[in-house]
């Protein structure tokens, strides 16, 4: 697919990295859970700010004693543990579904088999349970135990990557996801979950929805928005003959 930024996709994200380091330091590991728990993780996650999901996520994990139990479980029960996520009645009926689901094409409620296929495989797998989009499919994919090479694109690094040129303005997530991993192929997966957290940190500290502070933005002389912005100054200041 076309993107827009010009010297080079994979130096780009190189050096996004490079520089986000400098900001936010490394982040090579963290603790990871199993991907059927990351899977339960990241569907809750939609929609809704982390530390709520996550807390929803610890209530369901004290409340049942097994992933068994939450898809045996009657919905209205599970909705109540999720109450304070967003959209919980929604997400309630269709969790129990999904684990439902898994456990019939898996033949158990478990997706450590996802290890041995390839990431486009193990995507089309996830993606066909309802709710189920690449945002939650790349997380169960790079975030979990199974560390595979699958980029996670959230509302956050989506504006980064609109602004910064890295993809055009009306892109989708799924648009980023392909330009990211068209041009990623010296990341391996935990370069790949890095990325992911540094411009989400960027988008969340820096690059908010309704305030860009370029001004002290790691990223601000390689950005497609930045450089429109000074090129539009510079041509209001000669019209006015500052
Ligand atoms: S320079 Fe501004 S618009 Fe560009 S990524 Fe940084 S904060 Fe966002």
């Amino acid at each position: 697919m076309q993107t827009m930024f010009s010297f080079g996709q994979s130096a780009a994200l190189r050096t996004i990295q490079d520089r986000l380091r400098g900001v936010f330091g490394p982040i090579r590991d963290a603790k990871r859970l199993d991907p059927l728990s990351q899977f339960v993780r990241s569907f809750l996650g939609s929609k809704t700010y982390d530390r709520r999901s996550w807390d929803a996520f610890l209530r369901l994990t004290q409340t049942y004693k097994s992933w068994e139990a939450v898809a045996d479980a009657p919905v209205q029960e599970v909705e109540e543990t999720l109450r304070h996520v967003t959209f919980a009645e929604a997400k309630a009926a269709d969790l129990v579904l999904a684990l439902q689901k898994i456990r019939a094409r898996a033949g158990t409620l478990n997706l450590d088999f996802l290890a041995g296929l390839a990431v486009p495989t193990a995507l089309v797998w996830l993606e066909q349970i309802h709710g189920v989009g690449r945002k939650i499919a790349a997380a169960t994919l790079n975030f979990s135990s199974l560390r595979k090479r699958a980029f996670v694109v959230d509302t956050h690094v989506l504006r980064v990557m609109q602004r910064f040129g890295f993809v055009k303005p009306n892109a989708d997530n799924q648009a980023v996801y392909d330009a990211v991993m068209s041009a990623c192929e010296s990341f391996d997966a935990d370069d790949l979950y890095e990325l992911h957290w540094y411009l989400k940190g960027l988008g969340q500290k820096t690059c908010m929805p309704y305030r860009a502070h370029c001004e002290t933005c790691a990223l601000s002389d390689l950005c497609l928005k930045r450089v429109q912005e000074d090129a539009v100054a510079v041509t209001r200041s000669r019209r006015v003959g500052v």
